[in-house]
């Protein structure tokens, strides 16, 4: 190919490439959604008719997230918004319900999950225990609703939404089972998970681990010293061979209850935001939930087991 024909087949290249990003532009739908796990699961239910922007990253704490001014024109230009619920993004419930008004289509995730598989921990003070996505059979749940949403805002992929949710499905089944499997490495009476606040409640009942938490289900009270002299006994009369802290908390608490327990720290664990995306923690991308969820697992086994 001589210099002119190189230039115009370049020229030519770069046109058609503008053409389909237009084409693209236009044709997807913006979703815009919370915490990462909900990200992660509306980006394959969408596959590439949906771009998706997530508006916590790693490390933020969807409790006491304050959703900014840059968030609420980021919500405003979303053709649907995809959020948790269950009052976990606790400080966006009016902003949501004030999307809704405006006729913006908002849906909570986990409007989905059968009420019957939600508990009420008393610490709560009478509501759900949001973390449900370290569940995977419960996350999966929320599938139905993605797929819901997407196709009321583009009727055009229905089918796509539905095939792709359908394939999603299935996957988190055979992560549940794979989560089944490895947390039967660690022998019934050591499986305890002692970490800095309460949300493996669900974990706990789907994969046979007792579950304390320094700090209620919630992050925004503090542990109290009360909580910590307690939780040292336990520590030292289970025998419990390491405990854990958490990306997203603040882990000066279970540090101090490790060190007066005699008792080692197991790893970091994510709890209600995900990792870094593409780098690997134990071979495992937790910046997905299925990478979130295994990398959580193996920490918990490897250094109970
Ligand atoms: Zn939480």
């Amino acid at each position: 190919m001589n210099g002119r024909r190189w230039i115009a087949a370049l020229a030519a290249a770069a046109l058609c490439a503008a053409g389909t990003t237009d084409a693209f532009a236009r044709e997807s739908i913006r979703a815009a959604t919370t915490i990462g796990m909900v990200a992660d699961l509306v980006r394959q239910v969408g596959g590439g008719r949906v771009e998706v922007d997530a508006l916590m990253g790693p490390g933020v704490d969807p409790h006491l997230y304050k959703p900014t001014s840059t968030d609420a024109a980021r919500l405003n230009k979303a053709d649907v918004i995809f959020y948790s619920g269950l009052m976990l993004e606790g400080r966006m419930g009016d902003l949501f319900a004030k999307l809704a008004r405006t006729g913006k289509k908002v849906y909570a995730t986990t409007e989905s999950v059968p009420e019957s598989r939600l508990t009420e921990p008393a610490e709560f003070a009478g509501h759900y225990d949001p973390h449900i996505w370290f569940d995977v059979s419960m996350w999966a749940e929320t599938v139905p609703t993605i797929v819901k949403g997407l196709s009321e805002v583009d009727p055009s992929g229905k089918e796509i939404y539905g095939k792709n949710g359908a394939d999603l499905t299935a996957r988190l089944a055979g992560l549940d089972e794979w989560c089944k499997a490895t947390a039967a490495e660690v022998p019934e009476a050591g499986r305890i998970l002692v970490t800095s606040h309460d949300a493996y409640n669900y974990f706990g009942r789907a994969y046979g681990f007792k579950v304390i938490g320094l700090q209620g289900v919630s992050t925004v009270s503090e542990a109290g010293l009360a909580d910590m002299a307690s939780l040292v006994d336990f520590i030292k009369k289970q025998k419990v061979k390491a405990i854990f802290v958490e990306t997203s908390v603040n882990p000066a608490a279970i540090k101090r209850v490790a060190e007066d327990a005699g008792v080692q720290i197991g790893g970091e664990l994510y709890s209600d935001a995900m990792g870094e995306p593409g780098v690997k923690k134990l071979g495992f991308d937790t910046g997905t939930y299925d990478g979130m969820v295994r990398y959580n697992l193996t920490t918990i086994v490897n250094a109970l087991k």
